[in-house]
């Protein structure tokens, strides 16, 4: 789970994929995809560090079926603390894209003959993202009182809590000790 930004960006026109040799194909044709991307940005809100995995695209009679598991991992945050992190996420893949295009369903294949996977992948991604996410098992969380990141040690308000009672103790200590030092 890294964050590093250095690494360069695919556009996510990449997955947009010309299909018109299928749909000259006769129903039952198929074509196997190894799909392999560095990190793409699937939307303004919506980053895969990668994408990688294999799909079968089959022509049937009401378009395009498209089948596989692709494995991502989503730019999400840390449930506790929010700091941004890579979250694994595993896609199956069973959705037909209709041909000709048809309002009538989610997804189609354009009449040019382009099948534009980004949309089906997005909505999957953003499924596949656990409503819990962690940084690490044991990650600490931020201080509900001043949102200080915990994981970089305590804060203020941890030891205003703690210091009024040391100081209690300590007091009932000094005033305990001269009596049982006299005695
Ligand atoms: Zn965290
Ligand atoms: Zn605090």
């Amino acid at each position: 789970m890294s964050t590093s930004s250095d690494q360069h960006y695919v556009n996510r026109r990449v997955l947009k994929i010309n299909v018109g040799f299928l749909l000259a194909e006769g129903v039952g044709y198929f074509r196997d995809m190894v799909i392999e991307l560095p990190r793409v940005q699937l939307d303004d809100d919506l980053t895969l560090d990668f994408l990688r995995g294999n799909l079968r695209l089959s022509r049937n009679s009401r378009g395009v079926l498209v089948q596989g598991q692709l494995e991502t991992h989503v730019l999400s945050e840390c449930t506790r603390c929010l700091r941004p992190i890579f979250v694994p996420v595993f896609l199956e893949i069973e959705e037909l894209f209709a041909f000709p295009p048809s309002a009538l369903v989610a997804f189609s294949v354009a009449e040019t003959g382009i099948l534009d996977l980004a949309p089906l992948i997005r909505e999957e991604a953003i499924l596949g993202v656990p409503m819990v996410a962690l940084c690490r098992p044991d990650c600490a969380g931020l201080c509900p009182q001043c949102g200080h990141d915990l994981n970089e040690g305590p804060c203020e308000c941890v030891q205003e809590q703690i210091d009024p009672r040391l100081e209690i103790l300590r007091a009932h200590l000094r005033s305990a000790r001269p009596q049982t030092n006299d005695e």
